[in-house]
């Protein structure tokens, strides 16, 4: 495609939101692509993926409730977002949409950049569409997980499915002893900065600890993590490279990373 040729990029959700707008743009500016991307609040799932056919955007981030409704609509499932039941991402490759799923990606590439996660024991907390998509990283990079949550049935289905072990609701983390890395995939903490899931006792120097939350960007887990010696990772650092791996999907190009990062962190902070 001719350089100038103006590309529309986007990203559908309940509502609006400013942060894939923010990251893009920045992106798109800082790699000198003509790409312009815009943040729709969508209802209808079928009709908004009629709309990127119809007008040729070229790639779409899916925010909840989409990410499952969207799959039935698209022409390719990448086999590792059905394997996680959950598309974040679509490409639209002359009319073929094909999905994709980039938060385990971005939560990979977050944690390793403190560890490698193969041979490491992973506690994490949460059943939800986030846990998913890091058990599935997790246990893809060799990692041994053990899953906690509040509702033990979607816990045992998620430890089930992913044959990892099942640990039991967040009251008995308070007795883990072993583990490497610390992941909430939980919403406690978001819009709380005062909430964590993880007990004090758990955060022993020299451990990994990844949170979900990134509003704010600075949670309670992380602070309390950074005060015991632990490597925090915030969940602007995955939100981040989630979004990287988009760019790169979008455009075939490497993303910039620190662009992004900065562009994120100023538009929550205008908040
Ligand atoms: P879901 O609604 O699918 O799952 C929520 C999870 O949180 C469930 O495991 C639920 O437990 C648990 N939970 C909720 N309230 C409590 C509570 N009071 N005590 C204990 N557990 C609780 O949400 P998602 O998985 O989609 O999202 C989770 C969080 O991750 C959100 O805050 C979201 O913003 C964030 N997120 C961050 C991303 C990033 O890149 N940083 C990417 C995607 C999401 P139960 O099953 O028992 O209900």
């Amino acid at each position: 495609m001719p350089k100038s040729t103006p590309v529309l990029c986007g990203s559908i959700s309940a509502r609006p939101g400013p942060f894939g707008v923010a990251m893009h743009t920045a992106a798109y500016q800082a790699a000198g692509v003509p790409f312009t991307y815009v943040a729709f609040g969508v209802e209808d799932t079928g009709a908004a993926v009629q709309a990127v056919r119809a007008l040729g955007i070229r790639g779409l981030g899916v925010s909840m409730p989409h990410k499952i409704r969207i799959m039935p609509y698209l022409d390719v499932i990448d086999e590792t977002a059905a394997r996680i039941g959950a598309v974040n991402t679509v490409v639209n490759d002359e009319g073929r949409l094909t999905g994709y799923n980039t938060d385990w990606t971005g939560a990979l590439r977050a944690l390793e950049e403190q560890t490698p996660v193969a041979g490491k024991r992973t506690v994490l907390v949460g059943a939800g569409g986030a846990a998913r998509a890091i058990v599935y990283g997790l246990v893809r990079a060799g990692s041994q997980v053990v899953i906690y949550n509040k509702t033990a049935s979607k816990g045992q289905a998620l430890a089930q499915e992913f044959g990892t072990e099942w640990g039991g609701g967040p009251e008995e983390l308070a007795s883990i002893a072993d583990a490497d890395i610390l992941v909430n995939a939980t919403s406690v903490g978001f819009h709380a900065p005062e909430e964590s899931i993880i007990p004090l006792s758990l955060l022993k120097p020299g451990r990994v600890v990844l949170d979900v939350i990134f509003m704010p960007p600075e949670s309670r887990l992380v602070r309390d993590a950074r005060a015991c010696g632990c490597l925090a990772v915030p969940g602007t650092r995955m939100l981040v490279h989630q979004a990287a791996r988009q760019f790169e999907l979008y455009t075939g190009q490497p993303a910039p990373f620190e662009v992004m990062e900065r562009a994120l962190l100023e538009r929550i902070h205008q908040l």
